[in-house]
């Protein structure tokens, strides 16, 4: 299958775009040149309605739309490519509303670990035991969601782009880290590696030097938007083969899959992909995070969650949208958040419960809402860390101010007239 790639350059020659307005059109190229977008002939032919524009999940969550900006922000970039402004000007005007946009959320910076002096700058290091890991060849994605906090490094804002082509860097660094059990490759998305690249990294990890290293997790965005990645590319089988590898060395390997909705799940040649990997004995793990006009649903959940499962996917985690890009549009309060993951949790059986969430990925760790509680006549959020920077903190509960509209921890506030949360203290 051939792989035809679509951005705010070619993006109108994609022959469905004769089905959307003016207006529709205009939207994409003023909101792309802020908040960039990708997709590819797959999600174009099998993935989206077009007789659905512009309420089609998988359309929202590809192309840009004129409500992920501000109406200010829109109509300083509309006024300035209309008046034929030089690109400089232009250049400008973005790079200033990307930086209202929050692009570096959860203080990403923090976590980048030294060896000795040196600075390891595609290495996160934030949970005892899972290293995250950027090979600088996997550092673009088959979408640029502008919900994602990787939105900036698809902007070229490099100076917050991690990666690392030294992959002696990384071993050195888990020779000295016998804690860690899990080496997370993340990107962008590894799984746009060749399979060549990918072993050269992956490898070395399957040796005695790195008993320790238990789990190998892959996070990707291939199962969704190009499958094919496992059963038609020229090197599908070598990724298998590699896969298998790692499950025969006695590890695990965990595929970290984002899924936003059930029709990322439908077509047959997901559904052959996912086969392929599970014969290799890799386990798939499922997250995405809960989007307004996308997901917002119990429903969705459900069906979704239950059609992973009856694949032999593991639900996994639920995310709170972060504080970045487009969550202005995308984003729903705390409180909602938690009726839909309880809505949904409660309607399934344990094997889809291994899901957790609704999580946010926060400076101080991932925070799980718990629920919406009354302690001593006070109206709480519970919650929990699910990881923290600091393992003690992980699984105490603990409680916030009641907040129908909050939607992410930095406006949450200490319940009981406290003025600190524990872990701030
Ligand atoms: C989510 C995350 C992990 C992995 O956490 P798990 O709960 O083990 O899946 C590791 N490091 C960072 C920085 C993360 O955000
Ligand atoms: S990592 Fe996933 S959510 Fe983020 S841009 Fe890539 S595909 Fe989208």
């Amino acid at each position: 299958m051939k792989y035809n790639s679509f951005t705010l350059h070619n993006f109108k020659s994609i022959p469905q775009i004769s089905k959307l307005t003016d207006e529709q059109i205009e939207a994409i190229e003023i909101v792309g040149r802020v908040l960039p977008f990708k997709c590819n002939n797959y999600v174009v032919d099998n993935l989206i309605d077009w007789d659905n524009i512009p309420n089609d999940p998988i359309y929202t969550l590809t192309f840009p739309r004129k409500e992920m900006l501000s109406e200010t922000a829109y109509n300083t970039i509309k006024s300035l490519v209309d008046n034929d402004a030089p690109v400089a000007e232009i250049k400008e005007a973005v790079h200033e509303i990307r930086l209202k946009l929050n692009p570096n959320p959860a203080d990403q910076d923090h976590n980048v670990p030294m060896l000795g002096e040196v600075k390891l700058k595609g290495i996160q290091h934030k949970y005892r035991e899972t290293v995250l890991f950027f090979p600088s060849q996997g550092q673009t994605c088959h979408a640029y969601c502008s919900f994602c906090f990787r939105w900036p490094q698809f902007s070229g804002m490099s100076a917050l782009k991690f990666q690392m082509k030294e992959a002696d860097l990384l071993y050195q660094y888990l020779d000295e880290h016998k804690e860690v059990s899990d080496i997370l490759f993340t990107g962008g998305d590894p799984m746009t590696m060749s399979a060549k690249i990918l072993k050269a990294y992956i490898e070395p990890l399957l040796t005695e030097r790195f008993s320790h290293i238990r789990t190998i997790r892959i996070g990707t965005k291939t199962l969704s938007y190009w499958p094919y990645r496992y059963t038609a590319d020229a090197d599908s089988q070598e990724i298998l083969d590699l896969f298998k590898k790692v499950t025969d060395s006695g590890r695990c390997l965990a595929i970290q899959a984002h899924f936003n909705h059930p029709t990322e799940l439908s077509t047959d040649i997901v559904k052959k992909a996912v086969k392929l990997i599970r014969a290799t004995g890799a386990q798939i793990r499922t997250q995405s995070p809960l989007l307004k006009h996308i997901n917002d649903k119990a429903e969705i959940w459900v069906n979704m969650w239950r059609k992973q499962v009856d694949m032999g996917m593991i639900p996994y985690y639920m995310f709170v949208a972060r504080d970045t890009g487009s969550k202005a549009f995308f984003e729903l309060p705390l409180e909602k958040c938690w009726e839909i993951f309880r809505d949904a949790y409660s309607s399934v059986s344990g094997v889809c419960r291994t899901v957790r969430g609704p999580s946010m990925s926060a400076s101080p760790g991932k925070i799980q809402v718990l629920g919406v509680s009354e302690v001593r006549g006070e109206k709480v959020f519970v919650l929990r860390f699910i990881q923290g920077r600091k393992t003690s903190w992980v699984d105490v509960p603990f409680f916030a101010k009641f907040d129908s509209k909050v939607t992410w921890l930095d406006n949450l506030k200490p319940a009981f007239g406290e003025e600190k949360f524990f872990y701030e203290k």
